[in-house]
């Protein structure tokens, strides 16, 4: 029997329906076409991924699903490698294109992408990747990519129409999700930002509408940050909505004009998103190698109580655990709690990078690999080129947690804490400690590390190398590579 002949929309991390380029080319083609989307069974189990990652997906499908129902459209699911997937359907069809956008992920993915490059070509498939958010492949430095990337902005979003046309009908398969699985997918948990496109407006309109206004103000503060700041992450990480869509939104919304700042200084942080992403674009080995190799030859002895300690929030040090719980419990925390949580693993407790990447990655709701490990590197100072700073828990804690609310939420331990000691409960005597019911070393531990003497042990340590010529010599291809060239 002749095989059907359609065409495939892959998605990837572009689960919307709006300003799709591979939407729009299936809609085109005059050629019916299935949506899939791949849970694949070997990046469930990588060391990045969680359950959370996984609702998140699962829900932001169920939602475009709703919104494709009319137009006798649905994704469908399948639990298996791309290659798998790819021969499965070849095997039913007659594929002529498959439409997806590149994805600058970790270094297993690209992987597998090659091996879908070859089998498409064996089948003869044309596969055809899409640019995402003005991330350019294969270039080889920064010249002329802010340009680029400023006019890719700027160019009209896609307006997705969706035609009533034939149903393809995906025929049985046995590449369902396990049932374990898909009960646990089902449930959503309240805690986290629900998922969706929808939602991914709601939250940008809001912002824009009001709770942006005090953007700048709150943006460090561990509680006022979570209202205002936009909170768009986990849409953008999962492309509920794409970085064009919120900056001609942000960037021509009527209450621009009187929050200025507020909202230029969101449209630069849209700019660092693929900032970062394209320097993972370029060099995906940072998911696991120092950015700047000079830094590898540095030593950072295991100490499993400190990671221990560091991933369940029981340091001693309270801004510390609190954030390391409330990101644990919500999966979001803003950008100066994130880089204190890196500071204080890699430069406080010495602890090599690597042992908190992946920990963070699971916990974060919005985890998107181009931003995490170079931010994450960035935090512990292994670029060699960029400024290295180490926060201080404490004093961080008294600037942006004056009165402790946040701590106290989160670390229930320390509720009757009175705030004079709610920064450094240890401080309290003995006696103190028994009036407000937690005993510091029983009930909540005592620091693990004194911050003034390993801070100064950090910065002997990280700013000592900064000169060391293996450092030295890779500079100058991280510049060049990253960076865009001063005008003489
Ligand atoms: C160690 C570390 C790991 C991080 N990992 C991630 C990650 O996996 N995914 C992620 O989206 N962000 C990551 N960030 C960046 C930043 O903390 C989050 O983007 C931000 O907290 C998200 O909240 P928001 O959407 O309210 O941001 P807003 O402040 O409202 O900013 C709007 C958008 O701009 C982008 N953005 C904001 N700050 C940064 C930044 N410093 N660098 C790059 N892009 C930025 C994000 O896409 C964000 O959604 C990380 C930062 C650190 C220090």
């Amino acid at each position: 029997m002749k095989k059907q002949t359609i065409n495939i929309v892959w998605l990837k991390r572009d689960i919307r329906s709006q300003d799709h380029r591979p939407f729009q080319k299936a809609e085109q083609a005059n050629v019916p076409y299935i949506i899939i989307y791949l849970f694949e069974p070997k990046f469930i189990n990588y060391p990045d991924t969680s359950l959370r990652h996984l609702q998140f997906v699962y829900h932001s499908i169920k939602t475009l699903n709703n919104t494709l129902e009319p137009f006798n459209k649905k994704v469908t699911v399948l639990y298996t490698d791309a290659v798998t997937a790819i021969n499965f359907l070849s095997d039913t069809y007659e594929i002529k294109n498959v439409f997806s956008y590149q994805e600058s992920g970790v270094l297993a993915t690209w992987q597998r992408d090659k091996k879908v490059k070859q089998i498409c070509k064996i089948n003869n498939i044309n596969w055809q990747e899409y640019q995402r958010d003005g991330i350019l492949r294969g270039i080889k430095n920064r010249q002329d990519w802010s340009t680029q990337w400023h006019k890719t902005m700027h160019q009209p979003v896609i307006k997705n129409t969706f035609n009533n046309t034939e149903k393809v009908e995906v025929l049985e398969h046995k590449y369902l999700l396990p049932r374990e699985l898909e009960s646990k997918l089902k449930v959503y948990p309240k805690q986290y930002q629900p998922a969706g496109e929808i939602n991914a407006w709601r939250y940008l309109k809001s912002f824009a509408a009001k709770r942006g206004f005090k953007y700048q103000k709150h943006i460090s503060k561990p509680t006022e940050s979570r209202m205002s700041c936009s909170r768009l992450s986990p849409y953008l990480a999962w492309g509920n909505i794409s970085v064009k869509q919120a900056f001609q939104f942000i960037g021509t919304h009527p209450n621009g004009t009187k929050n200025s700042n507020a909202f230029s200084a969101m449209l630069t942080r849209l700019h660092w998103h693929c900032h970062f992403i394209q320097k993972f674009e370029v060099e995906c080995a940072y998911e696991t190698h120092c950015v700047n190799k000079g830094y590898e030859l540095l030593e950072h002895p295991i100490n499993e109580d400190y990671i221990k300690a560091w991933k369940t929030g029981t340091t001693g040090y309270p801004l510390i655990d609190a954030c390391m719980r409330a990101v644990a419990e919500t999966g979001w925390i803003n950008f100066r709690m994130r880089a204190m949580l890196v500071s204080f693993l890699t430069l406080n407790l010495d602890q090599d990078w690597r042992e908190g990447t992946y920990h963070l990655a699971r916990l974060f709701l919005d985890y998107e690999p181009g931003i995490h490990y170079p931010q994450f590197q960035m935090q512990a100072g292994t670029t060699g080129v960029n400024t290295v700073r180490l926060y201080n828990p404490v004093k961080n804690s008294l600037e942006h947690d004056p009165e402790g609310l946040f701590i106290k939420k989160w670390i229930p331990e320390l509720a009757n804490v009175p705030v004079s000691y709610i920064h450094e409960p240890w401080k309290m005597s003995l006696m103190e400690q028994t009036f407000c019911g937690v005993i510091i070393g029983e009930d909540y531990p005592l620091p693990i590390v004194d911050l003034q003497t390993s801070a100064k042990a950090a910065r002997d340590k990280i700013w000592g190398h900064k000169k060391h010529p293996a450092v030295e010599n890779e500079k100058d291809h991280i510049l060049n590579t990253h960076v865009k060239p001063r005008k003489k």
